[in-house]
């Protein structure tokens, strides 16, 4: 690979990439790119991740490039041209990035401090998930065309991509999908039991091939209802069905994107004080370990990270593993008796998922774990001096145990100490309450006047007390997620800043988009919390919309 990666968009052809998937239970190997994308999970229940991670070669001399070009280089080494050619990828890249409203995609912008925040939410509803739900809605559309090439009407391979939403995967997967061709989408909400502006953005879509339904019942419901349709064998043999959930691995990969390219905008902002090949920090507002786990890759491709510091909300897993090892959904009594258990009286589901001021990160178990789990499980077999076949044989065996060991046992660990300190390594965890995400909210905005989102805020609180701690690296700048728009969690937001002189949050915080949404044209159906009524409308709707097509 050595000099074969291209620094600019003209050069791809020298590129020899080849890279190949397998699953991190370890029974899938050498899947394509485009499998992997259109497949999702693998068939062991693991997930893909790429064979070899890359080395960025020469990743110093991408410094100035554009969030498009910087975007190409880092994606080129992940898919071979053989698979998609240069060209193309550019332009799938060029048109998921068009749609944002800052020229250069993701600002970073100085907060307080050493602390800058990288902007993710400038995409169409704004919000940190349309960077990867973009690119996907473009992959998935260029993947069907490429395969339905010649054929018309009935012949041609149809999606029907199916999911659960509380709120935000939803309006970003339908924004992604909104008018894509071969590909229908039905996103399932509870109804009534999604924030206002989250339901309106996802109901004022009216594309043909965007369905909504507002399913009588809750979250967990909608889940059940979409677990059922994906394990139903009728619809499985008339429909393809696809998902488009944080595991798909286009979405990690495209998020790996905005920590080189905060990187180097840094190195510009700040000039002589920070120099390409300086260390950072990042801090990132985990729920579902995706958008951290992008900066892991990052990391290991050779962007110069510090530490990844995990802030979690009181949906706290990942901290409590990096705190004792254990992976649990719920701590054991002995912790909980050590100061582990929250006692600020949270509302909790009969699962254990406490609902927090940030609901997006609301989980009882991180599904993107399992990826770092394997390579912790990879580097610690390393060690024993194998082979590499032998290693990633070891890696995909204990991953396996643990995650089975989860599913029965609600939990696995202590795990090794060498997986623990390989962890740690790279690795800090932050658990943030609500009380601490309203205080920082309020805090910022005295401080600076900028008005954080409640996601935003718990990655923020843990910058804040990582810098506090006053270790000798609490100098290195800190680039701390914002996740989300506040204007798209406007009660805490209000919560927070109500009783501050002057705040008005129609004037302060409330974009034009928003306004008059309400007025506009919804297409939503109901249907009743059965799977089987489900299946119906999805095999209606699809019917309707493939006897309309003319191609
Ligand atoms: C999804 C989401 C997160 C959590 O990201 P993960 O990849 O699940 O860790 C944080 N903030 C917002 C606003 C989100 O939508």
């Amino acid at each position: 690979m050595s000099n074969g990666v291209p620094t600019n968009g003209d050069s791809a052809e020298t590129h020899t990439a080849s890279q190949r998937y397998l699953s991190t239970r370890g029974e899938d190997t050498g899947f394509s790119f485009e499998e992997v994308v259109l497949k999702g999970l693998a068939n062991d229940g693991g997930l893909y991740i790429p064979e070899q991670v890359p080395t960025a070669e020469g990743w110093e001399t991408w410094k100035d490039l554009s969030f498009v070009d910087l975007a190409f280089n880092i994606l080129s080494l992940y898919i071979s041209p053989a698979e998609i050619p240069a060209d193309d990828l550019k332009d799938i890249i060029r048109r998921s990035y068009a749609t944002f409203r800052a020229d250069d995609v993701t600002p970073l912008v100085h907060l307080q401090d050493n602390i800058h925040l990288l902007e993710l939410f400038h995409g169409p509803t704004f919000a940190f998930k349309d960077v990867a739900l973009q690119f996907l809605g473009n992959l998935f559309e260029y993947f069907l065309v490429r395969r339905n090439e010649g054929k018309t009407g009935r012949d041609r391979y149809h999606l029907t991509v199916v999911g659960a939403t509380s709120g935000d995967t939803g309006s970003a997967a339908i924004y992604g999908l909104r008018g894509k061709k071969d590909v229908s989408v039905f996103m399932l909400h509870p109804k009534g039991r999604v924030s206002p502006i989250q339901e309106l953005q996802m109901t004022t879509v009216l594309d043909p091939n965007v369905h909504n339904l507002a399913v009588e019942g809750n979250f967990d419901n909608c889940q059940d209802i979409v677990k059922a349709l994906f394990a139903d064998p009728e619809i499985n043999k008339t429909h393809k069905l696809g998902a488009v959930n944080s595991i798909n691995w286009a979405r990690i990969l495209a998020q790996t994107v905005y920590y080189f390219y905060s990187y180097f905008t840094l190195a510009r902002q700040q000039g002589d004080s920070f120099t390409v090949g300086d260390k950072v920090r990042f801090a990132v507002p985990s729920g579902n370990f995706g958008d951290i786990l992008a900066g892991y890759f990052a990391f290991r491709m050779g962007l110069p990270v510090d530490k990844l510091v995990i802030a979690t909300n009181e949906n706290d897993i990942l901290d409590r593993f990096w705190k004792t090892g254990r992976y649990e959904k719920k701590p054991t009594y002995g912790q909980a008796a050590q100061g582990g258990l929250p006692a600020d009286g949270v509302k909790a589901h009969e699962d254990g998922v406490k609902e927090t001021l940030s609901p997006a990160m609301d989980i009882l178990v991180s599904s993107n774990f399992e990826r770092l789990l394997w390579f912790l499980a990879y580097e610690f077999a390393s060690d024993a001096g194998m082979d590499d076949e032998w290693n990633k044989r070891q890696a995909g065996q204990e991953v396996a145990a643990w995650l089975g060991d989860l599913k029965t046992k609600g939990g696995f660990g202590p795990v090794y100490r060498g997986v623990l300190d390989a962890a740690r390594r790279t690795f800090e965890s932050e658990r943030v309450s609500d009380p601490q995400t309203i205080d920082t909210i309020r805090s910022v905005y005295q401080a600076v006047g900028y008005v954080l989102d409640p996601h935003t805020a718990v990655g923020v609180e843990a910058a804040r007390h990582q810098e506090q701690q006053n270790k000798p690296q609490s100098t290195l700048p800190i680039i701390s997620l914002s996740t989300a728009h506040p204007a798209k969690f406007a009660g805490a937001v209000t919560l927070a800043l109500q009783d501050e002189p002057g705040f008005e949050f129609d004037a302060k915080v409330l974009p034009a988009e928003f306004v008059g949404l309400e007025q506009r044209e919804k297409r939503v159906r109901d249907v009743e919390n059965a799977w089987t009524a489900v299946r119906e409308v999805v095999r209606k709707e699809v019917e309707v919309e493939l006897a309309s097509k003319e191609y």
